[in-house]
């Protein structure tokens, strides 16, 4: 595939980490174009369609040479479209740089696929987060689980499973797959809300919006979800591999920004 090259949303940037077990860490960014998952909160739909960037493989190889992040973090949209490019590049990537144990290679997917190429990519990349779509993300296609038992018993100890809660239902599931996993890290990121008054009527809004809010009246979960705040500690006892995160890019900047 030397010479192909596959579509990306924007550049590949340096920034820190927003999610998940490596929250917060220094990461080069390398976000592809094309998602068919199609999640109805999605805060990237800019991302689905093709993308008007592109990058070779040596094009990707000099940007991890000069990146003063050793993290890499492959993501989208849905990296795992480009699975077989992908692989391609790691190999050539993994035989040219001597120093490649270095990087720490990651990758973030919705678990759609589970075909051979996807099932070597991963197992040979340092760490992976399937980001599962719980209900309330009414997606056009769904985590392939039997991607993740195949993960389970490779290698559970660098990878996380990891989703945003909405409601009561995505709760229950997300402690339904801890229990089922208990050696995966699972990260609960809960959709939430405040409630501001903006132009004169309150309204809901999501943490983006916070920025840009005349006057925050109250914090709260969305409606009808009543599950997480009040549930932390029972939940606490109960699994101890779960892990609730906010989203920390979405506090810091809102969805309006790329590149950050
Ligand atoms: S998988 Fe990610 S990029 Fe694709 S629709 Fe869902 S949130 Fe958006």
């Amino acid at each position: 595939m030397e010479g192909q090259k596959i579509e990306l949303i924007e550049p590949p940037y340096v920034s820190v980490q927003g999610e998940g077990c490596n929250i917060g860490r220094p990461t080069l960014f390398v976000r592809t174009a094309g998602c068919p998952v199609q999640c109805t909160w999605c805060d990237s739909k800019y991302s689905w369609d093709k993308g008007e960037f592109q990058l070779t493989e040596d094009d990707l190889d000099h940007l991890i040479e000069s990146a003063t992040s050793k993290v890499v973090w492959f993501t989208g949209g849905e990296p795992l479209v480009w699975r077989n490019w992908l692989l391609s590049w790691l190999k050539r990537f993994k035989t040219n740089l001597r120093d490649h144990g270095d990087f720490e290679l990651q990758i973030c997917t919705s678990g759609i696929y589970n075909d051979e190429p996807t099932r070597l990519l991963l197992s040979q990349l340092g760490w992976v987060t399937i980001d599962i779509k719980l209900s309330s993300a009414h997606t056009k296609l769904q985590t392939d689980m039997s991607l993740v038992d195949w993960l389970y018993q490779q290698k559970p100890l660098s990878s996380e499973l990891k989703m945003v809660l909405s409601d009561n239902k995505d709760l229950m599931k997300a402690c339904e797959l801890a229990k089922k996993y208990p050696k995966f890290e699972v990260i609960l990121q809960p959709k939430y809300v405040v409630h501001v008054v903006r132009e004169g009527r309150a309204t809901y809004v999501d943490y983006p919006y916070l920025l840009t809010s005349d006057r925050i009246i109250s914090q709260e979960p969305e409606p009808g979800y009543t599950g997480w705040a009040y549930t932390l500690s029972g939940i606490a006892h109960e699994f101890p591999n779960i892990r609730f995160l906010p989203q920390f890019h979405k506090i810091i900047w809102p969805n309006i920004v790329k590149g950050v």
